[in-house]
């Protein structure tokens, strides 16, 4: 295993404002082990039950991140925890993110998923309905989350051009809402980029960037 070259590696070409978001899921417990003990903190997941089982085995100071598609009934499972969730797509998911981080006296950190992919099997909001949930009423509302940013995911091409227009659109879209400040909304993170595209994202204006393989080595799906 080269987690931690492979992690070397990647830092070292990453721009000072940019996040790295280690992407452990499908990965065991002591992959992450290796890739904490070269310094990494911050690391992604998709699935709620496997996050929690992580979460429980590895040292505390970890920041855990939600990157996957986000089921309401499972929320209540991470709401002690979770550090960022990614793959908000719906306003019933923010008001139930919400409600289980009241119970806990937290604020959960969110960010507002954006379909910017031809495909219609990825996740997340039109602009749209980013527009509508933004300037809702009923956002005022909600005191134990906050939308810190956005994030994206580009169409799975060989097509720069395609995969930068994608980009390029919620970066343009980010930078016209970045102005709405309020207590619940302060957008700061851009999260896009994946093993195959960050460095395109990174020079569309992505300030975190989520990497699995690339560290990790390829996944094997069981499911
Ligand atoms: C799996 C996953 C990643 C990481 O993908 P790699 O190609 O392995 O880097 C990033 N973002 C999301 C939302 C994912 O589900």
């Amino acid at each position: 295993m080269m987690i931690k070259e492979n992690l070397t590696e990647i830092n070292d070409t990453l721009p000072e404002h940019v996040t790295l978001v280690a992407v452990s899921k499908t990965k065991p417990i002591a992959d992450i082990q290796a890739a904490y003990n070269a310094g990494q903190r911050i690391f992604g997941e998709n699935k709620v039950q496997e996050m929690v089982t992580k979460y429980n085995e590895l040292p505390k100071d970890i920041q855990w991140h939600m990157i996957g598609h986000l089921q309401r009934n499972k929320v209540k499972y991470m709401a002690h925890f979770v550090d960022l969730i990614h793959g908000v797509d719906s306003f019933k998911t923010l008001k139930e993110i919400d409600k289980q981080a009241k119970k806990h006296k937290r604020v959960i950190n969110c960010l507002l998923q954006a379909h910017i992919a031809q495909e219609n099997t990825k996740f997340g909001f039109s602009f749209n309905e980013m527009n509508e949930i933004i300037e809702s009423d009923e956002l005022k509302d909600l005191h134990n989350i906050k939308i810190v940013g956005l994030m994206g995911m580009a169409t799975f091409t060989d097509n720069e051009d395609q995969i930068r227009e994608e980009f390029t659109s919620l970066l343009n879209y980010f930078n016209s809402k970045k102005s709405y400040q309020s207590e619940n909304f302060d957008l700061k993170t851009l999260s896009m980029g994946m093993s195959g595209d960050y460095q395109l994202a990174i020079n569309c204006g992505s300030n975190m960037v989520r990497i699995g393989s690339s560290i990790f080595g390829v996944r094997n799906y069981f499911s």
